[in-house]
């Protein structure tokens, strides 16, 4: 598995590469659309990391959301901004059967552990700065 950091260009590739899949999977059985925590029951055996969103550490990492049309993170239209919080500590990560890509991250709060997952959307997929 690879964990080496993919160019924005590389990402919006596979978005878009990936957008027309509509084979059923079982790594589809939810549409991931927005932010949610990975379900117990959810195969990761499907899933084989790409890489990750970006090459800062983590400290360096911008903490804002972008938001500019009123939603918020857990909105399903949710821009997914590859320089904003969460999209920028994300991985990426492929399903070896059907191809979808997903995108993941891990928030630790102060008394849990949350590992979050959104499907990969071309149509969402911005590269603002
Ligand atoms: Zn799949």
């Amino acid at each position: 598995m690879s964990n080496r950091h993919l160019e924005p260009e590389e990402i919006v590739a596979l978005a878009a590469a990936t957008a027309s899949i509509a084979v059923s999977c079982e790594c589809a059985r939810r549409p991931y659309a927005g932010w949610e925590s990975l379900s117990p029951t959810f195969p990761e055996e499907l899933l084989e990391r790409v890489g990750k969103v970006s090459a800062a550490l983590d400290g360096e990492l911008r903490v804002e959301e972008y938001h500019p049309e009123g939603t918020n993170l857990w909105s399903e239209n949710a821009p997914i901004a590859l320089n904003y919080y969460p999209a920028n500590r994300c991985e990426v990560w492929q399903c070896r059967h059907c191809q979808r890509c997903y995108l993941r991250y891990t928030e630790f709060g102060g008394y849990y552990v949350d590992r979050r997952m959104r499907r990969l959307q071309f149509e969402l997929v911005t590269l603002v700065e």
